[in-house]
């Protein structure tokens, strides 16, 4: 079927994206999926990690998602997320410094009962996530 798909990327302080896509590639908690129009409806929690598509113009653009879940109807794909961030609007250098302090709590947590390890761990994935994201040439 010709034509595009909306999509949305929410999170509880801003939209991150509104427009519409020629395709979405999102990462499902069992895997990454791809929607084009007229898929068939169904509901997933994604993984933290890059969410890609292709604008209407054909530009392939990336946005990181973390603590989300999809909801893909055959017109419109909804993404609600804990956070998500467009790929230009990433700054690197936070990342580099989230990355380094979450590995300094997981260090710390093996002797210190206070430091929540899954915490920093998730932390960190969401740093790493960000920082593969910035090396990529999409926008
Ligand atoms: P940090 O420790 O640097 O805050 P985090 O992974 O704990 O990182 P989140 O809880 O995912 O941060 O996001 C909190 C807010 O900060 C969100 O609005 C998110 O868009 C923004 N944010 C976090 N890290 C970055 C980054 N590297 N570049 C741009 N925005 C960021």
């Amino acid at each position: 079927m010709a034509g595009n798909i909306m999509l949305e990327v929410v999170t509880p302080d801003k939209s991150v994206v509104s427009e519409e896509a020629q395709i979405v590639v999102a990462p499902g908690e069992y895997g990454e999926f791809g929607v084009l129009i007229g898929h068939t409806s169904f509901l997933t929690t994604l993984k933290t990690g890059m969410l890609r598509y292709k604008d209407k113009g054909g530009s392939e653009r990336a946005v990181f998602v973390s603590g989300g879940f999809a909801e893909v109807l055959p017109n419109k794909v909804t993404v609600l997320a804990e956070s998500a961030d467009r790929r230009r609007d990433i700054d690197v250098e936070r990342a580099r410094a989230a990355m380094k302090r979450a590995e300094q709590r997981i260090a710390e947590a093996r002797t210190k009962e206070d430091i929540d390890a899954r915490r920093a761990e998730a932390a960190l994935q969401r740093a790493i996530a960000r920082m593969k994201i910035s090396e990529r040439r999409a926008a």
